[in-house]
């Protein structure tokens, strides 16, 4: 494939000097770099320092040093940062919009939804946190005379291993539970895209988070992961499922937890009576949004046959109609995939599913006159589970098509994969809705929605499940698993073994009637 240089306008605000300032805080002691593009017209934009093993200890040392301190700061006032964070995130949004669209090749739509995030997830804890790191008082096992407290402790230094898809939200928003908690970060953005969370560091640093408490190390994954792992209290991993294994081996060996947000292979199923042209709005998003490039997007979906042939002739003019191209304006609704390399993948899954007998739609074809990693929004049908695009995560903006006759149906197809990570329903009846979408074996099932939902739901856990994950983030669950439990118990008079000279028979006798005592009291 011929790679034509584009004429675009780059955003005033990505400047060389900017650049440099950001990467500046990358340790690199043996001098490698990595030549960081623009996804639009390829051009090198900054060389990002490689971090060795030895800076990587080196980062570790620094966060925990900072931690120690941090742990012992009141936790007003270190929720105190975040309120000030949140102002500067959300004032700062275009900034980091530009700097997102420039490593990742996405719209400017989809930039700036993620530049949301991380205030999302502030504003979420900065209500719940003080509450889920209070000690909670509870009962012992001697009415009255014990008691044991709850105390929430942070894990340490926390890992964080972030994919190139939504390298801000990834990098940033998993980061501010953890800081809250009392811990230290040492974070790893994937090399193509560490723009944007070097920028997301830098205003929690001017939002007051102390100097060396939150490290950013940059190389490639199996160079720097060994070391990141080895060192870290706690892993929060989102990527692939085949490096989420490996992550996860390692987190095991070392006996440390870990939270695994790994890939998808996510279904749409649209019932009878569902609104046809918002479920075709819907797919659109869904299949094509950010390229095709979100974990949760929709890349098999599963249509009543009644309905199947108006449904595919709208999404198919849809999906004809996207304006696709290269700008940093808000016009394009899809934009680039990540890389070249990544394009090879989505081109080969589109290819090895024609040679297998799968009809292209529309779409299907990479095009090099918008840019070097430009793929057309794809549909097809007659997509198998002999394709790569059948079973494995295509990851890019291609989407199946499938009929089924019943709901039986629809369900056991929507399940019959390894993965379990979102799940997307249409129906009229909600209730009918509700009932299929428990049926589902997914993480997240979202009902008349594709995917937003769910994700915006910051209150409720989210995570995979199969093959789709380990654990999750959001909800009460997003913050405490950044946190050990330290279990203060306090027995006021030593009562619990036989009284002097008690006759052992008769010491158990006073315990057994004592286990039936307490079944019974409301003390706890
Ligand atoms: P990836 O697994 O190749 O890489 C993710 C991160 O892991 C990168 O920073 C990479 O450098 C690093 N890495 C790679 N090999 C490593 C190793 N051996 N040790 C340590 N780190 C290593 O994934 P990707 O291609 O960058 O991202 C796309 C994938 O991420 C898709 O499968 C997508 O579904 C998934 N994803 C999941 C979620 C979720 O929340 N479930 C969110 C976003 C992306």
């Amino acid at each position: 494939m011929t790679v034509t240089p584009l004429e675009i306008t780059r955003p005033a605000s990505v400047t060389d000097t900017f650049l440099r300032q950001l990467v500046d805080r990358v340790p690199g002691s043996a001098g490698a770099t990595w030549p960081l593009t623009e996804v639009y017209t390829g051009e090198v934009l900054v060389e990002l320092p490689q971090s060795t093993p030895a800076d990587i200890e080196a980062a570790f040392a620094t966060a925990r040093a900072a931690q120690r301190q941090w742990a012992a700061t009141p936790v007003k006032e270190r929720l105190a940062v975040f309120r000030r964070a949140h102002t500067l995130f959300v004032d700062n949004a275009r900034t980091v919009t530009d700097l997102i669209q420039a490593e990742s090749g996405k719209n400017r739509r989809m930039a700036i939804e993620e530049t949301c995030d991380p205030p999302m997830v502030m504003s979420h804890y900065l209500k719940r946190a003080a509450k889920l790191l209070a000690p909670v008082r509870r009962g012992g096992p001697v009415p009255l005379l014990s008691n044991s407290t709850e105390i929430r402790q942070p894990k340490g230094v926390v890992g964080i291993i972030a994919p190139w898809n939504f390298p801000f939200a990834t990098g940033i928003s998993d980061a501010v539970p953890a800081l809250m908690a009392g811990n230290a970060v040492v974070l790893k953005p994937d090399n193509k895209t560490a723009l944007s969370p070097l920028l997301g560091v830098r205003m929690l640093e001017e939002a007051g988070l102390p100097a060396g408490l939150f490290q950013v190390v940059c190389g490639e994954g199996p160079d720097v992961g060994p070391t990141l792992i080895d060192n870290a209290d706690y892993v929060m991993f989102t990527g692939s499922t085949a490096t989420g294994r490996v992550i996860g081996e390692r987190a095991g060996r070392n006996l440390i937890g870990c939270c695994l947000e790994l890939g998808g292979k996510n279904p749409m199923v649209v019932l009878e009576d569902a609104n046809l042209a918002e479920a075709v709005q819907g797919a659109v998003f869904g299949a094509f949004g950010n390229t095709g490039q979100i974990c949760m997007h929709i890349e098999r979906l599963y249509l009543p046959e009644s309905r199947y042939d108006e449904f595919r002739d709208a999404f198919v003019a849809a999906a004809e109609a996207l304006d696709v191209r290269a700008a940093y304006d808000f016009g394009p609704e899809m934009g680039s995939l990540v890389s070249v390399d990544h394009l090879r993948r989505v081109q080969s899954h589109v290819e090895d599913a024609v040679a297998k007998g799968a009809t292209v739609l529309c779409g299907g074809k990479p095009r090099p006159d918008l840019g070097p990693a430009f793929f057309e929004p794809t549909i097809l049908e007659d997509v198998t589970k002999d394709m790569l695009c059948g079973v494995t995560e295509t990851f890019g903006p291609v989407v199946a098509l499938h009929r089924y006759r019943t709901v039986d149906e629809a369900v056991a197809l929507a399940n019959d994969t390894d993965y379990g990570l979102n799940a997307s329903v249409w129906g009229g009846d909600l209730g009918a809705a509700r009932a299929v979408a428990a049926r589902i074996e997914s993480g997240n099932v979202n009902i008349n929605d594709i995917l937003a939902t769910a994700y915006a739901s910051k209150g409720t856990p989210s995570g995979g499940v199969k093959n789709s994950g380990v654990g999750s983030r959001h909800g009460d669950q997003g913050l405490l698993k950044y946190t050990d439990v330290q279990n203060m118990a306090v027995l006021k008079k030593q009562v619990m073994g036989p009284r002097p000279g008690e006759d052992y028979a008769k010491h158990v006798d006073r315990v057994l009637s004592g286990l039936k005592m307490m079944r019974k009291t409301r003390i706890r």
